[in-house]
């Protein structure tokens, strides 16, 4: 008889998960945090969001911090700080949520995609500076699932093109890089702090920069009550003073404020933990064949941001080429809620091909441009690979030794008793992801 629990063995994963997997940790201070909020009717107040926008530009290392509602939201207003306009055009990874580049759309600007890296499943610095044009605004980086994007090189493009560079941090909360924090290398941060994520304060985003420019224009966009004409230093931003430039309004909700203060406070803690708990459990795939980690090399001063809806990378020639697919139900059938797949490339969307958002006649992705970036497409089949390649794997918040090792477990019987799966497999389906699909669950 098969060892494999999907053939009638016993199941790898016996114990119960407790907190192994609950996020956010919230205490007492939490509750008291936002109930204060909640008593003092300061809901939609400024008063504590300017806290935690100070305490946050100092936890990472920049001069300017501006809370809210919503990622999106700040990372539609980098791309505005950055003057993203119309016509202009951003280099985005093809393999990401789709908030890191779709806000675009909204300023008149288009969306160039680029492939990821097989190994880092981040930006590949070697598939941009073919794709930058005249109109070329910025490049937006995005430390996929906890991992640094490669800065260096980035940064060094960015610098020759003379164009700015926008760090999503959406999935790497404290990540280091060279034993910089992610955030710190670009033009300006941004990322959202949304309940699913790494350092999660409910449903928000922040962004922060050294750059007194991008922090005002900002500013202007979607916070009219703070955009006053005495404090801002940018001439062009005095006229309009008052009234919100980009017609938003994207004040952060002050009871996540209030927990992102009490948060912040705890994140570097927590997530230290996480980063033991998730290489603990990487450590004990090491030699497995057919599982590859997806994290860095922490001797080199890399670490892994919180680790954000971690996943490992898949290598089928290893294991006889067994699909991802048939790999994860086996997984699954261990007791492991196991995956395969991550985000869906991007361009291969119809909103990125076909879709006419505002009726301009034409797709919205050519609307304004002076040449057809879908052409560019043609060059992301590698990105279109990601999904046969990535299976998720446990995210612990606890480094809780004997409980990961009955994960580890599963995944290593799985890999080790291959041959068994082969004749049943059907095969990958066409689609593998999502485009929005990580699992906020509490189980994984
Ligand atoms: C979650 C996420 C966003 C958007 O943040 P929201 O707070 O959900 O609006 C942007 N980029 C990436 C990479 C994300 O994962």
């Amino acid at each position: 008889m098969s060892q494999l629990a999907i053939f009638d063995g016993s199941k790898s994963v016996t114990k119960e998960s407790g907190d192994l997997f609950t996020w956010p940790i919230t205490t007492e201070e939490d509750e008291k945090a936002v109930l204060d909020v909640l008593h003092n009717g300061s809901m939609s107040g400024t008063d504590i969001t300017k806290q935690f926008e100070k305490e946050f530009a100092s936890w990472i290392g920049l001069d300017n911090a501006l809370g809210f509602s919503t990622g999106t939201a700040a990372i539609q207003s980098a791309m505005y700080g950055c003057k993203v306009g119309v016509g202009d055009e951003i280099i985005c990874p093809t393999i990401t949520y789709w908030a890191s580049g779709l806000q675009a759309y909204t300023l008149g600007a288009t969306v160039v995609f680029a492939n990821v890296d097989k190994k880092t499943l981040c930006l590949d610095p070697s598939d941009i500076e073919h794709r930058i044009s005249k109109r070329t605004k910025a490049i937006v980086c995005v430390h996929y699932l906890g991992h640094p994007c490669d800065m260096d090189a980035i940064m060094a493009i960015a610098k020759k093109h003379n164009i700015k560079v926008i760090e999503d941090v959406s999935h790497a909360h404290g990540a280091l890089y060279n034993g910089q924090m992610v955030g710190t290398f670009g033009d300006v941060a941004a990322m959202s702090l949304m309940s699913g994520k790494s350092l999660a304060v409910g449903e928000a985003g922040i962004l922060a920069t050294n750059n007194v420019e991008i922090y005002e224009r900002a500013m202007a966009f979607g916070h009219y009550s703070r955009y006053k004409a005495e404090d801002i230093k940018t001439k062009d931003l005095k006229e309009a003073a008052g009234l919100p430039l980009g017609g938003y309004k994207y004040r952060m909700h002050q009871m996540s404020s209030a927990m992102g203060r009490v948060q912040l406070k705890y994140y570097d803690k927590r997530s230290a933990e996480i980063r033991k708990a998730m290489n603990y459990f990487w450590d004990l795939l090491e030699d497995v064949p057919g599982v590859v980690a997806h994290r860095v090399n922490e001797a080199n001063g890399h670490t892994m941001g919180g680790w954000y809806a971690a996943k490992g990378i898949y290598d089928s020639s290893q294991l006889g080429g067994l699909s991802v697919t048939r790999f994860c139900e086996a997984v699954r059938a261990e007791g492991v809620d196991c995956n395969p797949g991550a985000n869906l490339a991007l361009h291969t969307h119809a909103l990125f091909q076909t879709t006419d958002v505002y009726g301009h006649g034409k797709p919205t992705r050519i609307a304004n441009s002076d040449r057809d970036v879908r052409e560019l497409d043609n060059s992301l089949e590698p990105s279109e690979e990601i999904g046969a390649m990535t299976y998720s794997v446990p995210w612990f918040k606890k480094f809780y030794p004997e409980k990961i090792e009955e994960y580890a477990n599963a995944y290593k019987k799985v890999a080790l008793n291959y041959k068994e799966l082969l004749k049943d497999d059907k095969g990958n389906p066409e689609e593998i992801g999502g485009w929005h699909f990580f699992k906020h669950s509490k189980k994984i």
